[in-house]
Formats: C-alpha cells, structure tokens, sequence
C-alpha cells in the first residue's frame, strides 16, 4: 500500500474515532467546542452550535442541527465534497490537483456568507439564527 493512501486512511481512521465520539456523547457532557468569541464577549461567531449541529446531523435531526449552526449544516455537504475528492486525488496523484479548480469567487462568498451570518445571529430581531439551547 502507498504512504499517501496509509496518510489518507489514517486520517479517515481518526474523522470516523472522533464522529463516533460525539454520536456517543450526550448535550452538555463536554463533547462540544467551547467558543472563546463567546465566552468573552457574549455574542456568537459564525461557527457557534457548530459542533451540536454535527451531533444532530449525526443522529439524522437535521432540523436541530439548522437551528444550531444553519451555515454549517448547510456548508457541510460542500466541505465534505472538497475534503473527499481531495483525498480521491492525493491518493492517484500523490498530490492535490483540486483546490486549483475551486474559483475563487466561490471561497470568497462563502466567507462573506459566513461573516455576514456571524453579525446577524446576534442581533435580537433575527434571533431565530442564534443556536438554540437545546
Ligand atoms: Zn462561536
């Protein structure tokens, strides 16, 4: 077997060890990511009940995991696609020939979104973007 595709499989090894962790940790038992954004200041970042928003995906809620982090949930399918086919070509080309391909534009209106949801969930009237309790 070649070293990348040891690399690859190791990798895929220690995503599906920390999944099945959180799959198996309760709410409130630590499993989470604790934001620093918000336990200084009091507001959320965009990445805020992004962590509970795996979970739920997880566990196939995907209407909570929308109501924790709805960026995230909706960015993950994409995330997942780059991470995937950046494995697919690390491992027949020993290098990665997909990043390349990704416009730009794309990337950058992905980070505006995200920075964008980031100020909107803290302000009170669209309170409804900011992570739910439970
Ligand atoms: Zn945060």
């Amino acid at each position: 077997m070649k070293k990348r595709t040891v690399i690859v499989l190791a990798a895929a090894l220690f995503a599906a060890a920390a999944l099945l962790y959180l799959y198996f940790t309760g709410e409130g038992e630590g499993a989470g990511i604790p934001c620093m954004l918000y336990q200084i200041t009091g507001f959320y970042c965009s990445g805020c009940g992004s962590s509970r928003a795996l979970r739920s995906i997880l566990h196939f809620d995907f209407y909570q995991a929308l109501r924790y982090n709805a960026i995230f949930t909706l960015g993950l399918p994409l995330l997942g696609a780059y991470f995937g086919a950046l494995a697919v070509s690390y491992i027949r080309f020993g290098k990665d020939k997909i990043s390349g391909k990704i416009p730009m534009n794309l990337v950058w209106i992905f980070i505006a979104a995200a920075l964008v949801y980031g100020v909107l969930r803290n302000i009170p009237m669209l309170s409804f973007l900011a992570p739910t309790t439970l």
